[in-house]
């Protein structure tokens, strides 16, 4: 059984009390949280302890999808020095030198590069990446357990290949950056509203749920012109 916990929404940005997009992936004791932006450690230790997560996916070098790791490195460092039953952490993401550089601390976390051949097994959890169409090398997560699988996006303009590789999925997280009233979100490697719509209709994906949701507007809009449900911080699904 995959639980998948939404540990923030917003893209860029975020609003009184939010978190940049992130998600928490449990089967039983294996666990992984793809994306840490600004709030989400904050969100986490409301669920589930710093201390018992060992690997994290950094989808790319943009600060609203790691800034809070620089921080979880500090999380781990305190938990040694007050000897506490932890491992180090290991943070999975491109080969980027800023990344490579600020998120490496000896006995303390680690930095593994990710591209498109990685298989990436966590315990029961199998991962596996696929380039996104933004401005710097940008990866979207499949993660499969048991025959069940969740597709996020992370930042990507419309992508025909993407389609491909989140089709049928059980569980979409969609990034959905802008209104269409700004025009296509490819000028800016986002998807607007009507280009979102379009790519979650190509999947049929079972469950949908839009992240990388702008802190400026409210929910509602987004989904009455997209047609597709927001994530909530905090929100469990089961697979
Ligand atoms: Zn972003
Ligand atoms: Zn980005």
């Amino acid at each position: 059984m995959m639980k998948v916990t939404i540990l923030g929404t917003n893209g860029g940005y975020v609003s009184a009390g939010e978190a940049n997009s992130s998600i928490l992936i449990e089967n039983n004791d294996d666990r992984v949280i793809i994306d840490m932006g600004s709030g989400v450690l904050s969100n986490l230790e409301r669920v589930c302890s710093l201390d018992k997560i060992n690997n994290v996916v950094i989808t790319h070098a943009h600060s609203d999808h790691f800034s809070d790791a620089l921080v979880a490195v500090y999380g781990r460092l305190i938990s040694k020095q007050l000897k506490r039953e932890v491992q180090d952490l290991v943070f999975h993401g491109p080969d980027d030198s800023l990344l490579k550089e600020k998120l490496k601390l000896e006995n303390v976390s680690s930095y593994s590069v990710i591209d498109e051949d990685t298989v990436l097994n966590i315990g029961s959890l199998k991962l596996t990446f696929y380039k996104t169409i933004h401005g710097v090398t940008c990866y979207a997560v499949k993660c499969e357990v048991d025959g069940k699988s969740v597709f996020y996006t992370s930042d990507t303009s419309y992508s025909e290949k993407l389609i491909k590789e989140a089709k049928g999925c059980d569980l979409l997280l969609c990034e959905c950056s802008i209104l269409k009233k700004y025009g296509s979100g490819s000028r800016i490697g986002h998807m607007n509203t009507a280009e979102c719509a379009a790519f979650i209709k190509e999947t049929k994906a079972s469950k949908v749920r839009l992240v990388h949701l702008p802190c400026y507007l409210h929910y509602s809009i987004i989904e009455n012109e997209c047609g597709y449900e927001c994530a909530k911080s905090l929100e469990e699904i089961i697979l």
